[in-house]
């Protein structure tokens, strides 16, 4: 890329280029090409995830949570295979350089990467309409994987953290009122990839997913995979008071379910085990023989489509 400051001088800058501190990370940015010695026994597992100026994030977002948001979600791809992250590079398309915006989107990006000892090892910077990719990179051992096509008839279903925070952030941002706004916004600005949580839940679970598009959507992928249906107890969906007050409020009651951007893992677990999960994990349901997926609600059976965030729709 051209302009007032070089490609290179730009990524020294902002991106503070190292030697790679993963032993997996043998030659990181600078050459061609990376490096990567991954050992005998392990598989690559491998994600990518883009976000687009006004699909993704308004064109006002503040940079350093883009940067944490950026990285966050493609770690949480790792996290729902079970994946130990290594290494990530980072294909930038900037209208223009903005060194304020660069400090801050930088700051938030290498700061989640350092609490995940993550390696920032190669990229692409050029110029056009604000477009930021990743890939990332973890390790899992051969064959241990975490799938969405695992789940078994009479697994109990569990989600790793509270659902429809970040709907509700998105809802304040397009004005709703709430009293204590702060826990919502910051699931929606700032997402945590449960990364330690699918470590553990390796050697646990059936299956796994992140939910990116809203419980409803990317549960329903398990169960598309897996070739099952389920049926969910409202009462037993972890909500904040926040999103529950909403709920109350504006009779929307599908709204933790449909809403996206929560990266909490949903997961299933073999109902004859009573393993040790995680902190914060809560069961939602139960995997059943029927296609579909559906909710116990206030005494009815709700059924629940694929109403997640789509694309091309
Ligand atoms: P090439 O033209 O051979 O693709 P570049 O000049 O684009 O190489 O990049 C030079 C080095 O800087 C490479 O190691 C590349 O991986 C790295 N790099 C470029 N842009 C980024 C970025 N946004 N983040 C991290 N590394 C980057
Ligand atoms: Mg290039």
């Amino acid at each position: 890329m051209s302009g007032t400051i070089a490609e290179f001088d730009l990524i020294q800058r902002y991106f503070a280029v190292h030697a790679p501190r993963h032993p997996f990370n043998q030659l990181g940015i600078g050459d061609d090409c990376a490096l990567i010695n991954i050992p005998a026994g392990f598989q690559l597992a491998l994600t990518t995830d883009t976000m687009v100026e006004n699909v993704h994030f308004f064109a006002d977002a503040d940079p350093e949570s883009l940067g944490h948001k950026l990285l966050a979600v493609n770690l949480s791809d790792l996290a729902a295979m079970g994946a130990e992250p290594f290494a990530v590079t980072l294909a930038l398309t900037l209208p223009k350089v903005d060194e304020c915006w660069l400090r801050a989107f930088s700051n938030g990006f290498m700061a989640l990467a350092r609490q995940h000892k993550v390696d920032l090892i190669g990229g692409d910077t050029t110029s056009g309409p604000l477009t930021l990719t990743v890939q990332a990179m973890g390790v899992v051992p051969l064959g241990g994987a975490l799938l969405r096509s695992g789940a078994k008839v009479g697994d109990r279903i569990y989600v790793s953290g509270p659902i429809g925070d970040a709907g509700l952030g998105l809802k304040i941002k397009q004005g709703y009122i709430c009293n204590a706004p702060e826990q919502a916004l910051n699931a929606f600005n700032k997402p945590l990839p449960r990364v330690d949580e699918g470590l553990v839940l390796r050697d646990v679970a059936n299956a796994c997913i992140d939910i990116s598009d809203g419980l409803a959507a990317d549960l329903g992928h398990i169960l598309e995979r897996s070739g099952v249906g389920a049926c969910l107890q409202w009462k037993c969906l972890p909500l904040s008071a926040e999103v529950f007050d909403y709920v109350e409020n504006s009779g929307d009651w599908r709204m933790p379910l449909t809403a996206g951007d929560d990266y909490e893992l949903c997961f299933t677990v073999p109902s004859d085990s009573s393993p040790q999960l995680p902190a914060g994990c809560r069961c939602i349901g139960v995997i059943e023989a029927e296609s579909g997926l559906r909710i116990e609600r206030a005494g009815r059976l709700e059924s629940l489509g694929a109403t997640g965030f789509e694309h091309f729709s």
